[in-house]
């Protein structure tokens, strides 16, 4: 936990925040400032600042981020119409909470 990071103020309960999923690994909730009409953040309950940072012993993470985002898109109803998935990575790759975090957006008609 880093006491000035959003996200993990989030996973602490400081900013109140609904949860669409969440297990022992991750949290799933909606972005507060949308870019598409689904648009909701992967987000691991260990404090990593970006891809950079990541180790081998971050392997199960981050697989199961991408196949919890998986899961999402299908909970959501946007599965077969398509979707994207992303990371910002550091500020000039557009991050700007820098704790790690999947994008998963979609739902365009
Ligand atoms: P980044 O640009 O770092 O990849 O994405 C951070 C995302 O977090 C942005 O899309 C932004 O809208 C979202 N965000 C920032 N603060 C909050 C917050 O307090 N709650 C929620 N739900 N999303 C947030
Ligand atoms: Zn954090």
């Amino acid at each position: 936990m880093e006491k000035d990071c959003t996200f993990c103020n989030i996973l602490n309960g400081e900013i109140p925040t609904k949860l669409l999923f969440e297990n022992e690994t991750l949290i799933v909730f909606r972005d507060i400032n949308p870019i598409a009409p689904t648009h909701l953040l992967v987000v691991p309950k260990k404090h990593i600042r970006s891809i950079n940072d990541l180790t081998v012993d971050d392997n199960r993470i981050v697989s199961e981020i991408i196949t919890t985002a998986r899961d999402m898109a299908q909970k959501m109803g946007i599965a077969k119409s398509g979707y994207k998935l992303f990371f910002n990575v550091e500020k000039g790759g557009g991050q700007v909470i820098f704790h790690l975090h999947l994008h998963l957006v979609g739902g365009w008609k």
